[in-house]
């Protein structure tokens, strides 16, 4: 490294990490705040479904290896270094790297005056129309669950997702289906016909189950069918996707940009849904958005954490051409989310406005307020109970 460049006072070098793990109902989020030598300071998550404290002690570790000492302005760099060097492709190993990601282009935002959007194209997008999910864990009933529908629509989103199918498995049997179909139809029924209704199956049925499903809910305009097989075999997925007649969408488990390319090669995936924190981080969240769009396909970015997330979500949406929808847990997830931040993002009448402040625009973290929330053994969220959904 040249003397130079060991001086450039806008360097911004890392001097300390530190993670917290935040108990929030049926997650654990995991947040890392990096410390630099100017004195800003940025916040990223690396929260991953069910090993909080795996990606903690992968953060603190990838921490003395890549973050201490790199400039923010390196964050190409420290993805390249983590992916080559850690060896074993891993989300762990991606969720923490995210994490540390995120929090630079926070600071690098945040030492230029430029929000993150602003460094990577510029904003395309002004208002992100939202979808929400988790607004049906109050429901029991198809009744109560179509009265909750109508009652999140009204909040003004575009969309709502839900998993009508509760314990069912990879054969489910015709009164599990008449059950969910029940749902639907009541969800349907509470929304009207103009609201995009979107089915995760969570990966739950086999190829042939997830097609017979499909077609029991034709009635009921559906606008996309997400993970009905798990995401590793491509073929079998596009198998479904050339028998149903809604969108097919998934992603979101799929931790690489060769990952992607397998979906997309099928020409069956219709939206692409790849989770910020799994791949490794905005910049690569970018790149895959971009390979995507050579496919024609838009992308709606998984997003089921925490107010980090959000905010990196909403940086990249703003600046993404083929970005359409955002999912958002905000406004059905523990109330002290949004105390985490100094700005967390919430949506309005169910869009999210782009923010022009700096970094990830979310202003400072509040480690007091996530140490009043540490981790929780319990948060966990089984998708294969009967009424799972009441724990969201
Ligand atoms: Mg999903």
């Amino acid at each position: 490294m040249s003397a130079n460049l060991k001086q450039d006072k806008r360097a911004c070098r890392i001097t300390k990490v530190t993670t917290y793990v935040v108990g929030m109902r049926w997650r654990n989020c995991v947040f890392a705040q990096i410390e630099t030598d100017e004195g800003i300071r940025g916040i990223g998550e690396g929260t991953l479904e069910y090993q909080p404290q795996a990606v903690a002690a992968a953060i603190d570790q990838l921490a003395v290896r890549y973050a201490v000492g790199r400039s923010v302005f390196g964050v190409e760099k420290l993805w390249h270094d983590v992916l080559r060097n850690e060896f074993m492709h891993s989300p762990i190993i991606n969720s923490a790297a995210a994490a540390l990601e995120m929090a630079m282009w926070d600071v690098a935002g945040k030492a230029l005056g430029r929000p993150v959007y602003e460094m990577l194209g510029g904003k395309v997008h002004d208002v992100l129309p939202a979808y929400a999910n988790a607004w049906y864990g109050v429901g029991k009933t198809p009744a109560e669950i179509g009265a909750a529908a109508k009652a999140a629509a009204a909040k003004g989103y575009r969309g709502l997702k839900f998993d009508p199918f509760e314990d069912a498995g990879r054969e489910p049997d015709k009164a599990s289906i008449r059950r969910a179909a029940a749902i639907v139809e009541a969800v349907r029924a509470g929304v009207g016909p103009d609201v995009d209704l979107m089915i995760d199956a969570h990966g739950r049925f086999s190829p042939g189950a997830a097609i017979a499903v499909a077609r029991d809910l034709e009635p009921y305009d559906l606008f996309w069918f997400e993970e009905p097989c798990d995401p590793e075999n491509a073929a079998s997925l596009a198998a479904v996707g050339r028998n149903i007649k809604s969108r097919l969408a998934t992603g979101e488990r799929c931790t690489s940009r060769a990952a992607m390319v397998n979906l997309l090669e099928t020409h069956e995936v219709d939206v692409l849904q790849p989770d910020i924190i799994h791949v490794g981080g905005i910049l690569e969240s970018k790149k895959i958005a971009a390979m995507a769009d050579a496919y024609f396909a838009p992308v709606s970015f998984h997003n089921p954490f925490g107010p980090v997330a959000t905010a990196a979500a909403v940086q990249l949406d703003a600046c993404t051409t083929n970005f359409f929808m955002q999912e958002s847990f905000c406004e059905y997830d523990v109330p002290y989310r949004f105390d985490l931040l100094e700005h967390a993002p919430k949506p309005v009448n169910g869009t999210y406005i782009v923010p022009d402040r700096p970094g990830l625009g979310a202003g400072e973290f509040r480690p007091e307020v996530a140490k009043e929330y540490p981790f929780d053994p319990k948060a966990f969220l089984p998708l294969f109970t009967d009424r799972w959904s009441s724990r969201f």
